[in-house]
């Protein structure tokens, strides 16, 4: 991971925190802020060795899986284990949620 500055790091560990009041004008904002945060510190890349899945972004059965947090899972080919793929995965699962609503 790339050294971070360290003022830079103690401004993105303030937007731990997903309803984080730091005068963002929408819940949305924060949701987008507290996300970048995620990226930045809380992704984690592994393999289940035991089944082959779809990657969620180009569809390559793969055993890698990528999580997010504590709670979001993704599956994810090494090409697509990066910040950028995660990205993608999470802009689809944004996107079924809200066409299911
Ligand atoms: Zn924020
Ligand atoms: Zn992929």
């Amino acid at each position: 991971m790339p050294k971070m500055k360290q003022e830079e790091r103690e401004r993105r560990l303030q937007h731990k925190d997903k309803f984080h009041s730091d005068g963002h004008a929408t819940a949305k904002e924060a949701l987008a802020c507290h996300r970048e945060y995620e990226l930045d510190f809380e992704i984690r890349f592994f393999e289940d060795k035991s089944t082959q899945k779809k990657c969620g972004v180009c569809d390559e059965l793969t055993t890698g899986r990528a999580s997010l947090g504590e709670f979001r899972r993704y599956v994810a080919c090494p090409e697509h284990q990066t910040r950028e793929g995660i990205m993608v995965l999470q802009e689809r699962e944004d996107r079924r949620k809200e066409t299911r609503a």
